[in-house]
């Protein structure tokens, strides 16, 4: 009976995400123009009021010029890379100018679509069948109801700010990555012009306003920045912490409903993806001893991750999670 409980709030609860996609989903073209609108009165502000009083000019403005690069360049990758579908062939890493160098070690090793690494055992996926596409699926893939097909490591469908497909295997990292510069541009942005902001409001009697942007202009992308950093940056902080579990969106809800019905039967539920919080980070941004060299989270460079989507790294000696047993899992009917 408890089981069949925490099944009817899960369904309610997913109802009402449902409901609040659908929402954002119609707003979406709309959030776009704003965001467009917002970013470039933001970017024309900060040139014409703030980066002129920055102190040691070199440095700071070749660092506000990679954050403003790092946001506008994650964003374009989170919103035009497809997240990863089952039926896609394997992707080969490309060679441009735009993709990070992988290490020698690396780059020279045996790959069959699969980066097998030295200190982490990856092991194939189980495959099942998705009952909606009814083609062949690895674990962590979930069917978007919005797109209708099967996407790899299904993280959310993303309708705002204009992303405007699902998140998954191949775009999540740049999804997080826009987050992250996003909150530090906002907050460098808030930072760096509370003088001018109190004189735009008035503050010091001065008779003139010696910027060509108009101070309402200034004041609105100021207080907004401000907000955006702080509401961005509760979003972002909630998705590294999953990511540092190991775990996607949709993984953290069934997660918690397989611990509640394990520790019913007096188990504990042990998440198999879950190699150490360190780790866990490591292989989704692909770093690391074993991936690429940790300067590239700094640009907004295309990398690969590290698996294509049919294996995954597990914790030592699990294949599978602790704690669920055959029946337990949550399909994709109990999540819409
Ligand atoms: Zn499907
Ligand atoms: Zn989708």
């Amino acid at each position: 009976m408890p089981g069949a409980c925490a099944r009817t709030v899960f369904r309610c609860f997913r109802s009402l995400e449902r409901l609040g996609d659908r929402i954002t989903g119609a707003a979406g073209p709309f959030f776009v123009a704003l965001a467009v609108i917002l970013l470039s009165i933001g970017i024309v502000c900060f040139f014409d009021i703030e980066q002129p009083a920055l102190r040691w000019p070199w440095l700071t403005t070749s660092v506000c010029v990679l954050l403003a690069l790092n946001t506008l360049g994650h964003y374009f990758w989170a919103c035009t890379i497809p997240p990863g579908f089952v039926e896609d062939p394997p992707r080969q890493g490309g060679s441009g100018w735009m993709w990070a160098r992988k290490r020698r070690a690396v780059r020279n090793r045996a790959l069959t679509g699969v980066r097998w690494s030295e200190d982490v055992t990856v092991s194939k996926a189980s495959v099942g069948k998705c009952r909606k596409c009814l083609k062949p699926r690895p674990e962590r893939t979930h069917h978007c109801r919005i797109c209708n097909r099967c996407v790899l490591k299904y993280d959310h469908h993303c309708p705002v700010p204009g992303v405007n497909q699902c998140v998954g295997l191949h775009n999540e990292r740049h999804f997080i990555l826009f987050m992250a510069y996003l909150v530090i541009a906002s907050f460098c942005y808030v930072l760096f012009g509370w003088h001018q902001f109190l004189e735009a409001i008035g503050y010091y009697h001065q008779p003139t306003w010696p910027y060509r942007v108009p101070t309402l202009a200034f004041v609105l992308t100021y207080i907004l920045a401000g907000v955006l950093s702080l509401a961005v940056a509760v979003m972002c902080s909630w998705h590294v912490w999953s990511v540092a579990k190991g775990e996607t969106s949709v993984e953290a809800y069934d997660h918690e409903h397989y611990r509640k019905i394990a520790e019913g039967r007096g188990e504990t539920f042990v998440n198999s993806y879950d190699l150490g919080k360190r780790k866990n980070l490591e292989l989704f941004f692909n770093v690391g001893s074993d991936g690429y060299p940790f300067y590239t989270l700094l640009f907004p460079f295309r990398i690969d991750p590290y698996t294509d989507g049919w294996s995954w790294a597990r914790r030592e000696g699990y294949e599978r999670h602790r704690g669920v047993r055959e029946g337990d899992e949550l399909t994709d009917e109990e999540d819409s």
